[in-house]
């Protein structure tokens, strides 16, 4: 289970793009899965001999800054960019293959959008403001550039269990299961604690927690090569995904809550009075 790129991430590739496509010009786009494309106006054939001025990040999403143009993109659970030196000259063959949508650069590299698997939730859309895609307009905060004084209004503003709320992109941007699993463990929070009634010394610890293992994780993946990202998410990890291996900061076994297209993990000792979590609670946690 690789999950979906969330802040550090998507960062990343936002960087990595300003380093390596910036200043180059659009060749061609190329689209093979019809669906992953969300607009028709413009059409992406008018990104065709504009310059990419750079490239940054909403929330999850990425965007890339092409003339006065916007190619957001929302990579959902499986999806990822290739970035190649040379693309070769084979076109694509459309709706076969796991590649989406293909960006060729005047050098002749460029980056394939592509998508594993049979859930095809990638999303591309061609805007001339950021804002006008949907999931863009709907974000709350950024996470990391919320202060201690928003994140805690975000967070109270719903009331419901903490990895729900702080899942919420809504709420805040950028945290999705993976970083919210990390973030509750270094946080010493259970998933499952009510925001409303969040004492204010654990939000304080909140949103130590969410700046740090941010921070961290966005140390560790700018940098590195968008071939390598996921490995390096992985191996940064002290929780989420490591159900029934030890806690590496009290050697507790991390255990698990599974829903029916999710799952979370957590330490008992560090993070519910070293107490199991009951699966029946989770029906209220997916909405
Ligand atoms: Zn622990």
């Amino acid at each position: 289970m690789e999950g979906m790129p969330e802040l550090p991430e998507v960062e990343a590739l936002a960087e990595f793009l300003r380093e390596r496509a910036a200043g180059r010009t659009v060749d061609r786009v190329d689209v093979s899965a019809i669906s992953a494309l969300k607009t028709y106006d413009p059409p992406v054939s008018a990104l065709s001999g504009l310059p990419v001025r750079g490239a940054a990040r909403h929330g999850k999403f990425l965007d890339i800054e092409v003339g006065e143009l916007h190619l957001v993109i929302h990579l959902a659970r499986a999806g990822w960019l290739h970035y190649r030196e040379s693309l070769g000259t084979t076109p694509l063959k459309p709706g076969k293959g796991p590649i989406a949508l293909r960006v060729r650069l005047d050098d002749g590299s460029g980056f394939d959008l592509t998508e594993a698997g049979t859930q095809k939730k990638l999303a591309a859309y061609l805007v001339r403001e950021p804002g006008s895609v949907p999931g863009v307009a709907k974000l709350g905060p950024d996470a990391l550039a919320a202060d201690a004084e928003t994140f805690a209004a975000r967070i109270r503003s719903r009331r419901g269990q903490l990895k729900g709320v702080l899942t919420d992109q809504s709420v805040l941007a950028g945290v999705g299961n993976a970083y919210s699993d990390e973030i509750l463990h270094a946080a010493k929070l259970s998933p499952f604690a009510i925001t409303d009634k969040l004492p204010d010394e654990a939000m304080a610890r909140l949103y130590e927690a969410t700046h740090a293992v941010l921070r961290d994780a966005v140390g560790r993946s700018v940098g590195q090569k968008a071939a390598t990202l996921k490995s390096e998410k992985r191996s940064g990890l002290a929780v989420h995904a490591r159900t029934g291996l030890p806690c590496p900061v009290c050697g507790d076994t991390v255990r698990e809550v599974s829903f029916h297209d999710s799952s979370l993990q957590y330490c008992p000792t560090c993070q519910t009075g070293g107490k199991p979590l009951a699966d029946r609670r989770l029906s209220r946690l997916v909405r």
